[in-house]
């Protein structure tokens, strides 16, 4: 476990320096564009589900000239958010998600997005990983988020070794240092989008080579 910890801390630090020029993931793209505003943050990533960040990006940023607040959101027709988000994947749920949950929140939270896991996931439609994203990349809180690309670089590291997503959540909130909860998720997923990639990762040209036990990975470049 000790020896695991300090993997993770100078995985962290090499990635640090790494990533530096790499493009940042939708949610701090948005964060930073709009001061934090965790309503728009939240629904960058409801939109993110199962979709590129290359996507997710320019139609949050096209919705968002429509509508910032629950309220704004509502006042669109289905129709009307169907048209702007079309390009992303599975727009027709996706916009029925972004009503219910905007609704949910004026119903239930007074218009604002909840700054705690309890209430974040318990609107339909906020999982476990959107929930902790808000709570990391909104509220500045330490939340460790496992989407697809740090539940595999996470386990190809051998830092690790999990099925799911919730057995890796587990897991790391043992070894990852509190402190370092959001960073570890925000570098590990900008290293799977760039580098550590599902099919064939850039084994070749990677910082982590020496310290990556390479699980699983039967073909790099
Ligand atoms: S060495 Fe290869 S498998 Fe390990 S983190 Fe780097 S790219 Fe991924």
């Amino acid at each position: 476990m000790q020896r695991n910890r300090e993997l993770a801390i100078r995985i962290i630090n090499i990635l640090r320096i790494a990533t530096k020029h790499m493009p940042e993931p939708a949610s701090a793209v948005i964060g930073q564009k709009f001061g934090n505003d965790p309503y728009l943050i939240l629904i960058s990533c409801l939109l993110s589900l199962r979709a590129r960040d290359a996507a997710t990006i320019p139609v949050s940023l096209a919705l968002f000239k429509h509508a910032k607040t629950p309220a704004q959101m509502l006042r669109l027709s289905q129709a009307q958010l169907e048209r702007i988000i079309h390009s992303i994947g599975f727009y027709r749920n996706k916009s029925q998600l972004l009503h219910s949950v905007s609704h949910d929140l004026i119903s239930r939270f007074g218009g604002k997005v909840p700054d705690n896991y309890e209430d974040l996931i318990s609107i339909k439609g906020v999982g476990p990983k959107t929930a902790y994203l808000v709570l990391a990349e909104a509220f500045g809180q330490q939340a460790l988020y496992v989407d697809i690309h740090v539940h595999r670089v996470s386990n190809r590291l051998g830092l690790i070794s999990t099925t799911t997503v919730e057995q890796t959540q587990q897991e790391l909130e043992k070894i990852v240092p509190r402190e370092y909860w959001s960073a570890y998720s925000r570098l590990i997923v900008v290293w799977g989008q760039n580098i550590c990639g599902p099919i064939s990762p850039f084994c070749s040209k990677c910082p982590l080579f020496d310290l990556c036990k390479r699980v699983g990975v039967t073909r790099s470049r």
